[in-house]
C-alpha cells in the first residue's frame, strides 16, 4: 500500500502565514519529518508520530518520510518558508532520484511564503525588479563558488537577497561577503537585515552597504541587498520606505 509524501512550507514563523493547504497538511499527517525546531512549530496531536532530527542528516531525512509514504504512512516533511527554497524539497527529490524503485510515491510539494517575500513586505518593495537569491552558508558547495555568484550578482546589477548569513560555525563569512560586495557596488546601495521577520524577536535594520555593520546579522536573519536602482522613500514619521521600481533605467 502507497501513501502519501507531502513536502510542506511553514512560512517564516507566525500561523497567519501558514496557507491553509499546509495547515490541513500538518494536521491530518501520521507522520512529521523535519529538522527539530520546524517540526516543534507544528500542533501536537495524539497519534501523530513526530520525526525530528537535526539539520545536518537532509537526505536521510528525505529517504525516512519516503520509506514511512511507501509503507502507506501520511507523511508531511515539514521546512521553514518554503520548501523549495534552500530547503527539503530538493532533498526529497534527490532521494527520489537515485532510488527509482521510490518514485510510485506521490508527492505533493506545498509552496510557502518565503523570508525574502516576508522581509521585502515589511520594508516595502525592494524585490520589484529583477532579484537573486544566495545561500551564504558553504556547508554544501565551496565558498569561491559563493564569491562567484556574489561577484555576478553585483555585476548583474541585481537585487541581492542573502540566506543563511552567519552561523556560530562561520561568523567571518558575511564580512567577506560585504567586503566583496562594497568592492563591487556603490556605498549608497539600501540594505536591510530583517531578522526573525514575522516572530515576536522580529528586528529591522535599514542601512546602506557603505555604513552597514554585518556584525547584527545572525541565522534568524535575511539580508537585502539593493541594486543601483533600489532606494529609500523617506516619511514624516518612522523608517523610510525601501523599493525598486518596476522600470530599470527609470531612476531621474
Ligand atoms: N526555506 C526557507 C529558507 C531556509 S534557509 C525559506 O524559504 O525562507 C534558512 C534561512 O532563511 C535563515 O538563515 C534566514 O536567512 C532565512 N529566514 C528564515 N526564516 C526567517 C525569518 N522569519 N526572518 C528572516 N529570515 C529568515
Amino acid at each position: 500500500m502507497t501513501g502519501e509524501l507531502m513536502v510542506v512550507g511553514l512560512g517564516p514563523g507566525p500561523e497567519r502565514w501558514l496557507t491553509p493547504e499546509a495547515a490541513d497538511a500538518i494536521a491530518r499527517a501520521t507522520d512529521l519529518v523535519g529538522y527539530q525546531p520546524y517540526v516543534d512549530r507544528c500542533p501536537t496531536r495524539d497519534g501523530q508520530v513526530r520525526h525530528g532530527s537535526d539539520n545536518r542528516v537532509e537526505l536521510d531525512r528525505a529517504r525516512l518520510a519516503i520509506d514511512l509514504a511507501r509503507a502507506g504512512r501520511t507523511v508531511a516533511v515539514v521546512s521553514g518558508g518554503d520548501p523549495g527554497v534552500f530547503a527539503m524539497a530538493a532533498a526529497v527529490f534527490e532521494a527520489l532520484e537515485k532510488d527509482p524503485a521510490s518514485r510510485t510515491v506521490a508527492v505533493t510539494v506545498m509552496p510557502g511564503i518565503s523570508a525574502m517575500m516576508a522581509a521585502a513586505a515589511r520594508i516595502g518593495a525592494p524585490l520589484g525588479h529583477d532579484f537573486c537569491a544566495i545561500s551564504l552558508s558553504d556547508n554544501l558547495k565551496p565558498w569561491d563558488l559563493i564569491r562567484r555568484r556574489l561577484t555576478a550578482a553585483a555585476e548583474g546589477d541585481f537585487v541581492i537577497a542573502l540566506y543563511n548569513p552567519a552561523s556560530k560555525a562561520r561568523p567571518d563569512r558575511i564580512f567577506e561577503a560585504f567586503d566583496l560586495l562594497r568592492s563591487l557596488k556603490a556605498a549608497e546601495a539600501p540594505v536591510a537585515f530583517a531578522r526573525a521577520v514575522g516572530r515576536p524577536d522580529e528586528r529591522v535594520i535599514l542601512t546602506t552597504l557603505g555604513a552597514a555593520d554585518p556584525a547584527v546579522v545572525d541565522m534568524a536573519t535575511c539580508v537585502i541587498i539593493g541594486s543601483s536602482e533600489s532606494r529609500f522613500v523617506a516619511r514624516p514619521i518612522g523608517e523610510p520606505w525601501l523599493y525598486t521600481p518596476r522600470a530599470a533605467g527609470a531612476r531621474a
